[in-house]
């Protein structure tokens, strides 16, 4: 089977995938296997859990609450030596933009999203079953090998207090002194880095001075224009990913479909 016949179908599978092996299906994978994509017993899946790369399976057995793939061939082989993936920390946003927030940063490729809470939010909290969802059906739609966490919600000053230094810190400041975002994530190249991005209305003035203050933390801008949160964001992770991330792999390195 070519790389033009594989199945189009990928599912995140948490456990062991191995040549000859056998993956169980939990409710969720059944019930959207069977009632949703309509397959059946011998229709074949990629499947990939973020360790051992990208597998063929086929489907031995489905029923309403489980499943068993078969692993038949590993078809992708686990990305090697690609920069450790950039976190993004973000402020919820209203009407299904955090949801568009989440699927656009882990196409963009994103390691670990963040919702974080600050002064001027407009969402306190978020449903976090519903954004891993969105993060693991963004992962096997653009054919990542590996599916992003989503953290828990959190207060801005709590994360701060509990940062590793050894991760820089980049936050989108809108106004106030600020490096320019390319030239910020060139210098930061090969070490590990999260992005930060505040609420539709803003930090306030007390975040953006406590920010400034840390160690770890380096204010960029992205231009004389304010942009909206997500055009922020992904702008940000977009920016990394061409000066500082996988945009600079070339063929035959680690681009899609590239397998075995
Ligand atoms: N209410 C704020 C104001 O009028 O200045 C604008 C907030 S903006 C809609 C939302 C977030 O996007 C900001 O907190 C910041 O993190 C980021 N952002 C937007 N435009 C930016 C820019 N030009 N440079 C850096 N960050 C920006």
């Amino acid at each position: 089977m070519d790389a033009e016949s594989l199945p189009r179908t990928r599912l995140f599978i948490d456990q062991k995938l191995a040549p000859g092996g056998t993956a169980a299906l939990n409710g969720d994978r059944a019930h959207y296997l069977r009632a949703v994509l309509r397959q059946g017993p011998g229709d074949r899946v990629l499947a990939f859990n973020g360790a051992d790369g990208e597998y063929l399976a086929s489907i031995e057995a489905l029923s309403k609450s489980s499943g068993v793939l078969r692993l038949e061939r590993r078809t992708r082989a686990p990305v090697t030596g690609a920069p450790p993936a950039p976190w993004l920390i973000f402020a919820p946003l209203k009407g299904g933009r955090t949801e568009y927030v989440v699927e656009k940063a882990v196409e963009l490729g994103v390691g670990r999203l963040v919702p974080v809470f600050t002064r001027r939010g407009d969402v306190g909290r978020v449903n976090l079953d519903r954004l891993r969802a969105n993060a693991l059906e963004a992962a096997e739609q653009c054919e990542r090998l590996d599916a992003p966490e989503i953290a828990d919600g959190i207060e801005l000053h709590k994360l701060l207090a509990g940062w590793d230094p050894a991760r820089t810190l980049f936050v989108a400041a809108e106004s106030g002194a600020a490096a320019p975002l390319v030239t910020a994530v060139t210098a930061a190249a090969g070490r590990p880095v999260a992005f930060l991005v505040g609420p539709e209305g803003g930090f306030d003035q007390q975040e953006l001075d406590a920010l400034r203050r840390l160690p770890f933390v380096v204010s960029v801008g992205l231009g004389p224009r304010v942009l909206r949160a997500d055009t922020a964001a992904f702008s940000a992770l977009a920016v990394w990913q061409a000066a500082a991330g996988d945009w600079r792999l070339g063929d035959g390195d680690a681009r899609p479909p590239h397998r075995d």
